[in-house]
């Protein structure tokens, strides 16, 4: 690989127990079988920078939805020796409400955003309770104005963003989802964020049940696995198995190291 190449931490903040296949897939197997979601964010660190990708949802936001906290995105990244004032990109990899809070608290940042993902979280079909309730309006209303600020990278598709990172539009989960290819030490790993909440989506070609675009999704999946080395370099948005598969750092059981080669 000619590229540098890069640590990536994933960082759990807030946990949903109460969850089985039949609240989660469009197609379960098992009805009543558990499937918990973790809320993570992650962080891509090398060549003297950290890329954030995603930034969580505030605590109230989460107390609303009844996700339990765990703790503050924000202090989850100085605790693995990363200072917020410092980050200077920050990708968004969807605007759902999950995914996207915090803007306030990363001063210098630049916010990577698709188009398509910014056209679909203003227009039409964010008149529809049944297609806006993914997003914050407050998230939806402050991407706005950062725009304004000049303070928002669009991407029409791929593009790099730093030596050998790149983003790329995918369908399926929102107008405009966009996933990482990050080159490290173990080859290229892509963070699906929500192209693939666990792997059980991406291996069984089960998508989770919030899929405006079904054939979207599918080619989503297709495009991770062809930009990914194997199937444990492809990381799902909400899996805890990504918790209990890859090395911790420092012993937080809430951060671990993906760049680093599976455990278990
Ligand atoms: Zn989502
Ligand atoms: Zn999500």
């Amino acid at each position: 690989m000619s590229h540098p190449t890069y640590e990536i931490l994933a960082l759990r903040y807030a946990h949903l127990a109460e969850r089985t296949q039949r609240d989660v897939l469009v197609f379960p197997e098992d009805h009543a079988a558990p499937m918990p979601l973790d809320f993570y964010i992650w962080a891509i660190r090398g060549e003297g920078r950290t890329i954030l990708l995603d930034t969580g949802f505030d605590r109230a936001s989460g107390d609303r939805r009844g996700r339990q906290w765990l703790r503050s995105p924000l202090d989850a990244l100085r605790s693995a020796g990363i200072d917020p004032d410092a980050i200077e990109d920050v990708v968004l990899s969807h605007m759902h409400w999950d995914h996207a809070g915090h803007w306030a608290e990363f001063p210098k940042a630049r916010f990577h955003l698709q188009d398509a993902e910014m056209a679909w979280c203003t227009g039409r079909c964010m008149c529809h309770r049944s297609m806006n309730f993914v997003f914050d309006v407050e998230h939806v209303v402050t991407a706005v104005r950062h725009v304004f600020d000049g303070r928002v990278a669009f991407h029409d598709g791929e593009a790099e963003i730093a030596p050998g990172i790149t983003l790329h539009l995918v369908g399926g989960h929102s107008g405009g989802m966009q996933v990482v290819r990050v080159p490290t030490a173990r080859g290229w790993v892509v963070l699906a964020s929500d192209a693939a909440h666990f792997w059980h989506n991406i291996r069984k070609r089960s998508p989770f049940w919030i899929v405006p675009d079904f054939p979207g999704m599918i080619r989503g999946w297709e495009l991770c696995e062809r930009l990914a080395d194997g199937p444990d370099h492809i990381i799902p948005g909400h899996d805890p198995a990504v918790l209990r598969r890859f090395p911790t750092l420092s012993g937080d059981p809430d951060t671990v190291q993906v760049h680093l080669a599976p455990e278990a």
